[in-house]
């Protein structure tokens, strides 16, 4: 089995020289075990939480450990009741090509209902965090003027396009001209921006959304947390889903300026984290399914091929070099 683990925590930004890519030798699966080969892999921006000591709310990954994540892979041997070779599964044993294990953690998943990739992607945690958050965290209602940071991204550009099927107007901030054209395009919203040609998000909000911001979601924090702050209409609401701006921060960056305003404006601001809310699973699976058979939601997905490769699709979430979900093709 290959797998990668850490060599050291990263300082500040990760490098390619913090992974290092091991070699073990695994055993036949035992009794009520199972053999699985990985097909697909994730990467997500909370992984950097991991790879730092200290208590946060996932345990740190261990030097010389292997790294998790996760992962869609085929069932190749079995000694388990209720899983058996042919089988596709979804796991936590990412950053690998194979493992074992006794079923803890581990559902299975219809290849003929959807790509397996998409179990990563839309059908899968990054969907959810999207319905979660808008719907259950953000109370989104018809009309809303909602604002989304990392718009094209894998969450964000699910938010984008549930606010749209609700009748809300919307406008994005993202990274490049390509990522702009599509929210526009293919997602559908009514306004965007880039980010890294403006002076001043702040102003670049105001003229995109001269009617305020009723609901921001927030995927980004610092600079853009400011902005929203500063354009929110009173009793606005504001869903903290993710501050990835300040994932790589060797200290850590002054707060927005302007906090003030959740009193003067009465927002409402609140964090959340998708797995306290597995109870909304079912509901999210029959509504996204619909949407996605219906053609009212677009995804994409940045494939990186090759096990090999897994470290680089990673840092490329903090440089933005991809669209929609990243996801790492094992096998290609
Ligand atoms: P994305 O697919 O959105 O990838 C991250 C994107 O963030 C990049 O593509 C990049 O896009 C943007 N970005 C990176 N650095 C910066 C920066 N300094 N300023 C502004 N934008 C930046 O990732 P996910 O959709 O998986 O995650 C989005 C957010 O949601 C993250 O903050 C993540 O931690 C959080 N999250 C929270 C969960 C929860 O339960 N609360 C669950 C899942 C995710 P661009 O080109 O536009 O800059």
């Amino acid at each position: 089995s290959r797998r990668f683990q850490l060599t050291a925590y990263p300082a500040g930004e990760p490098t390619l020289d913090n992974f290092e890519l091991v070699e073990t030798e695994l055993s036949d699966p035992g009794e009520n075990e199972f053999l699985v080969q990985n097909e697909w892999l994730s990467v997500d921006p909370y992984m950097r939480g991991r790879m730092r000591e200290g208590d946060s709310y996932v345990a740190p990954f261990q030097i010389g450990e292997p790294l998790e994540g996760a992962c869609v892979g085929k069932v190749i041997a079995s000694k388990h009741g209720e899983f058996s070779a042919g089988d596709y599964v979804l796991g936590n044993q990412g950053w690998r090509d194979t493992w074992i294990s006794d079923g803890t953690g581990v559902t299975k998943v219809d290849p003929e209902a959807a790509p397996l990739s998409a179990y990563l992607s839309i059908m899968g945690m990054t969907g959810m965090t999207a319905y979660v958050g808008t719907l259950k965290i953000g109370g989104l209602q018809p009309g809303d003027r909602v604002f989304v940071s990392a718009a094209s991204g894998a969450v964000g550009s699910i938010v984008c396009q549930i606010a749209k099927i609700k009748g809300c107007y919307v406008v994005g901030s993202a990274g490049s001209q390509a990522k702009i054209d599509w929210l526009k395009d293919k997602a559908g919203i009514d306004a965007a921006f880039n980010y890294r040609e403006v002076d001043d998000v702040s102003a670049a909000l105001q003229q995109h959304a001269p009617e305020g911001i009723d609901l921001y979601f927030d995927n980004v924090g610092g600079d853009h947390l400011q902005a929203a702050l500063d354009n929110m209409n009173d009793h606005g609401r504001i869903v903290c889903c993710g501050m990835i701006s300040t994932y790589n921060d060797k200290t850590p960056q002054p707060g927005p300026a302007n906090l003030f305003k959740i009193i003067t404006k009465r927002l409402r601001m609140q964090g959340f984290l998708v797995f306290d809310h597995i109870d909304m699973q079912a509901e999210f699976q029959q509504q996204m399914g619909e949407w996605v058979k219906a053609g009212n939601v677009h995804w994409e997905e940045t494939v990186t091929t090759g096990l090999e490769n897994t470290p680089a699709a990673f840092l490329d979430l903090f440089q933005g070099n991809k669209m929609g979900k990243a996801v790492v093709q094992v096998n290609p």
